[in-house]
């Protein structure tokens, strides 16, 4: 895993603009223009957590461009900067426990940190990196016949990777935090919110999850996909559990 300092950072971080606002110094900086999002409603989201750790905020929003129901919880952060993480929804590992994949430990490590830390999780409504549950399972099938988790989606037609991260950067604007520090070991994610003029001025790495079930995951998303870390293959010395 690579921890990145915050590359440079530009004097004035443009937020993001109103559809047809004709921002000039966000046209010039060559940031895609997408209509702002509004709070809808926040509310308390009680969780079954260690004593002293912060409250969660639940938070609903008018405006997003995909019009899909994308969710974040807050956790009230002490500085102006704070932790984000971007998290893509994944039923079968985020309520299923399923392990070809490490999106349910990730998120596990993400409600601890942001509980500790304070934070934002942005909660985004794109399973199966935003070709949807049903093909996920199609993509599934294929890899069970060999291919990888890349192959499988280009074989049903669909992108490697067909997530966008327009809404992420909508939603952190509404909530106000135009430059934060985002948790991630994916350089796309850092890519798709300064694309939506919000500055990451720092990169947290989280950690890698690694089980006999998900390695070869896990060495595709390193390989091809550029995911910033360290794969390291469990021995033959550890059989499937029965
Ligand atoms: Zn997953």
């Amino acid at each position: 895993m690579t921890a990145r300092a915050g590359a440079a950072v530009e004097p004035q971080a443009p937020g993001l603009t109103a559809a047809g606002g004709g921002d000039r110094a966000t046209a010039a900086a060559g940031l895609r223009v997408v209509g702002r999002a509004a709070v809808r409603r926040r509310v308390a989201l009680p969780r079954q957590s260690l004593p002293g750790t912060r409250p969660a905020e639940l938070v609903t929003f008018d405006g997003l461009v995909d019009g899909r129901e994308h969710v974040a919880l807050v956790w009230r952060p002490d500085t102006a900067r704070p932790l984000v993480r971007i998290h893509s929804e994944c039923l079968t590992g985020d309520v299923f426990g399923s392990a070809r994949c490490d999106c349910g430990p990730q998120l596990s490590e993400t409600l601890g940190l942001m509980e500790r830390r304070g934070g934002v999780l942005l909660y985004l409504r794109q399973e199966g990196r935003g070709i949807g549950l049903y093909n996920k399972i199609d993509a599934y099938a294929l890899q069970e016949a060999g291919a990888d988790t890349v192959d499988a989606n280009v074989r049903l037609g669909f992108p490697a990777d067909g997530r966008s991260y327009e809404v992420a950067g909508q939603m952190l604007d509404a909530l106000g935090h135009r430059d934060v520090a985002l948790v991630t070991n994916n350089a796309e994610k850092v890519k798709g919110l300064r694309a939506c003029g919000i500055e990451v001025s720092e990169q947290v790495p989280t950690g890698v999850f690694v089980r006999p079930e998900n390695v070869d995951y896990l060495e595709t998303k390193r390989i091809r996909m550029g995911h910033a870390i360290t794969v390291d293959r469990p021995t033959s010395s550890i059989a499937p559990s029965a």
